[in-house]
């Protein structure tokens, strides 16, 4: 490995997933000698991307299909507050990002004509999601960025922690970073893409694996860069409650197929096919009024489950679980989090020099809500426009896309995280985490949320105690926004506000 922090990269890219390695590729193959950088805080491939199951959602096949019908239910899905010229970019922009995959070298099933098998999910009114190996997408696409950026000159830094962005004279440097042996290091680059994925960890059970701990929108907000619609965050109704984390999905496939959820007496009492949130509303109310920490699917009147759902099944055999005749254990677990590091169409942040693509940008493309499988599409679409726009000269952000002012509401986060007592960080972290679960889960109301109390460590150049923090930080942010916005929509859920209301029709912008 180069020495790349006596060097100044022209791309710094921080993560390992789609959207980082996406850039990477992209920018590796541009210009001739243009210097690549990606750092990442664990191994290349060990990111949320390679745990999606479900696929990718663009419009591949031909009528009924259309971009337009894609554009609709994305914007159905977001509850009237997604940016409509940034889904317009995605439907647009999603197919040809496909196709470049395809020829990367990832391999997705095909049907029995020999195209592409298109796969139906909730929220989508056709058939347009592609699936890789079943239920094994985001393993392909990381398997396949992952060989297509070792095959380029981009230098990898793997196991490297982006601590916090480097600023200087109003634009960002590259980041602060330890390296392996935990030695601080400043990374420079002209520009800066944040790709480090989402805040699931922020709870106590989530579907997202142990590296999913905001780091990117700390960093971002320490440095006063604006992020927004942190307070959606999207919580998968039917998790299998089991000690493994992140915990295994029973997807909507199940339920689709007949699938019953059961409450802890044997009772139904929510339609399954409705939309995850009110799945997940209607159970969290359900567990609260039962005092139980899990319901039940049932999935015992479903023929074939083997040979129809072979990941799920290998999942459950591993807990010693067989769904011929045993209910199975579910709750709630925080999945995604849709909001984050505010972008224009092109990426760009509110500070110059800094980028953001993936789940942890808010680009506006899932409103308050997101349409399944669309966001391993986001990563690929807007990692590819930020490359683009540098490489155009774009230099700061444009009043494009979620960037317009017009549609913000501006919030100060003066909520106070207090030291913590206890030096052992695990033990803050779960704190942070029931608190968050407590207080900020699938429903909040004025009260739960002022009793969210988040403890800091003292700062240190150590890993753990850095994602604590930053978990504490974006925490914070997010108890902040689901204060203030006073009603209920898409995933954000008051009880004391329980309908929609047009004064919040505007994004909360955090600065
Ligand atoms: C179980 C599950 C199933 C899903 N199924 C689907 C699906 O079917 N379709 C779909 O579209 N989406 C799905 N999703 C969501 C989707 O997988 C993610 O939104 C997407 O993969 C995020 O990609 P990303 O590139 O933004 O970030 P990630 O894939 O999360 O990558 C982030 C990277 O940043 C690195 N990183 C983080 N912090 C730092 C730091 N401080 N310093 C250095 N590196 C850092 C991480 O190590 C990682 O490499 C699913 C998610 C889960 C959990």
């Amino acid at each position: 490995m180069p020495d790349l922090h006596t060097q100044s990269l022209d791309l710094l890219v921080l993560g390992s997933g789609v959207a980082g390695l996406s850039a990477a590729v992209q920018a590796a193959a541009g210009e001739p000698g243009v210097r690549v950088g990606v750092l990442s805080k664990a191994d290349l491939h060990q990111a949320t991307t390679r745990w999606a199951q479900g696929g990718v959602a663009a419009v591949l096949g031909g009528d009924p299909d259309s971009t337009d019908l894609h554009l609709a239910d994305t914007l159905a899905a977001g509850a009237g507050l997604c940016d409509a010229d940034a889904v317009r970019v995605l439907v647009d922009e999603g197919p040809g990002r496909v196709q470049d995959l395809i020829a990367l070298g990832a391999v997705f099933d095909l049907d029995a004509h020999g195209g592409l098998a298109l796969a139906r999910e909730g929220g989508h009114s056709v058939a347009r999601v592609v699936h890789a190996g079943g239920a094994a997408t985001g393993a392909e696409i990381e398997r396949a960025l992952v060989d297509a950026v070792r095959a380029t000159a981009a230098s990898v830094m793997e196991r490297w922690f982006a601590v916090d962005l480097l600023v200087e004279g109003g634009r960002c440097r590259g980041v602060v970073a330890l390296d392996p042996q935990g030695r601080r290091h400043d990374v420079r680059a002209a520009h800066t893409l944040l790709a480090t994925g989402g805040a699931g960890q922020l709870y106590s059970v989530t579907t997202n694996p142990a590296e999913a701990t905001g780091d990117g929108v700390a960093m971002a907000l320490r440095a006063g860069v604006a992020t927004a619609d942190v307070e959606f965050v999207q919580f998968h109704p039917t998790a299998l409650h089991h000690p493994q984390m992140p915990r295994p999905l029973l997807s909507e496939a199940l339920r689709g197929h007949g699938a019953l959820v059961r409450d802890t007496h044997g009772e139904r009492f929510v339609d399954e096919l409705k939309p995850r949130d009110v799945v997940s509303k209607a159970m969290a109310a359900r567990m609260l009024a039962q005092g139980v920490e899990h319901l039940w699917l049932d999935a015992t009147g479903l023929a074939d489950f083997g040979a129809r759902f072979p990941t799920i099944a290998a999942a459950l055999a591993g807990a010693g679980l067989d769904p011929a005749v045993d209910w199975l254990p579910i709750a709630p677990a925080a999945h995604y989090s849709v909001g984050g590091v505010l972008t224009d169409l092109d990426g760009a942040s509110s500070l110059p020099g800094l980028w953001a693509a993936g789940e942890v940008a808010c680009t506006g493309v899932h409103g308050a809500n997101r349409l399944a499988s669309n966001s391993l599409l986001e990563g690929m679409v807007f990692a590819a426009r930020v490359v683009e726009a540098i490489a155009r000269g774009q230099d700061g952000c444009e009043e494009t896309g979620a960037m317009r002012r017009a549609n913000w509401l501006q919030l100060r986060v003066n909520r106070p995280v207090s030291a913590a007592k206890s030096s052992d960080t695990a033990k803050i972290r779960e704190q942070i985490q029931h608190a968050m679960t407590i207080g900020a889960g699938v429903v909040r109301d004025a009260a739960s949320l002022a009793g969210v109390n988040l403890a800091m460590p003292p700062e240190a150049d150590r890993v753990d105690v850095c994602e604590v923090r930053n978990l504490a930080t974006v925490g914070a942010a997010v108890v902040a926004a689901a204060v203030a916005r006073e009603e209920s929509r898409g995933c954000h859920t008051r009880t004391d506000f329980p309908d929609t209301s047009p004064a919040f029709a505007r994004r909360l912008v955090i600065r």
